[in-house]
């Protein structure tokens, strides 16, 4: 089992195909869609987590490039630096992914790369460069 984490953007023509439907049913392929931004006659774009065997994920991407789909991996990474980090909570409500979350008991930030869709938006809002975008 492998797992990788892409960006997918669509040409306006294949942007009603059941293509998360078609990965799922036809490579058996399990996606964890991240972000979504799709409208009827536009481009398209999707940040994907596919998990799979080796070979179905091969071929599901391959049917992916067929369709037109361009595929990049998700590069960049984001840490979060716990020493820096005040717990003020200012980036919460802006994480559209919730990989920033907070313990209301202890209110305590805390989080979860593997929900981060690398928008950047924390980045901006931390008064204490407590996030940090890895190249
Ligand atoms: S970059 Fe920041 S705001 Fe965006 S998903 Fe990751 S943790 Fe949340
Ligand atoms: S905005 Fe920065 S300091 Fe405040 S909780 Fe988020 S990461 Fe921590």
């Amino acid at each position: 089992m492998i797992k990788k984490r892409v960006v997918l953007t669509f040409p306006k023509e294949a942007v009603e195909q059941p293509v998360t439907y078609r990965l799922i049913k036809d490579y058996d392929l399990m996606i964890n869609i991240l972000s979504a931004k799709i409208d009827p006659n536009e481009e398209g774009r999707l940040v994907v987590e596919i998990s799979g065997k080796k070979a179905n994920l091969h071929s599901g991407l391959n049917y992916l490039k067929e369709l037109g789909v361009t595929i990049q991996p998700l590069a960049q990474d984001v840490r979060w630096n716990e020493e820096k980090c005040t717990h003020c909570t200012a980036c919460i409500p802006l994480c559209p992914s919730h990989a920033l979350s907070i313990d209301r008991t202890g209110m305590k930030v805390s989080f979860d790369s593997e929900r981060c869709i690398v928008c950047g938006l924390c980045l901006k809002a931390c008064p204490y460069q407590a996030m940090e975008i890895l190249f």
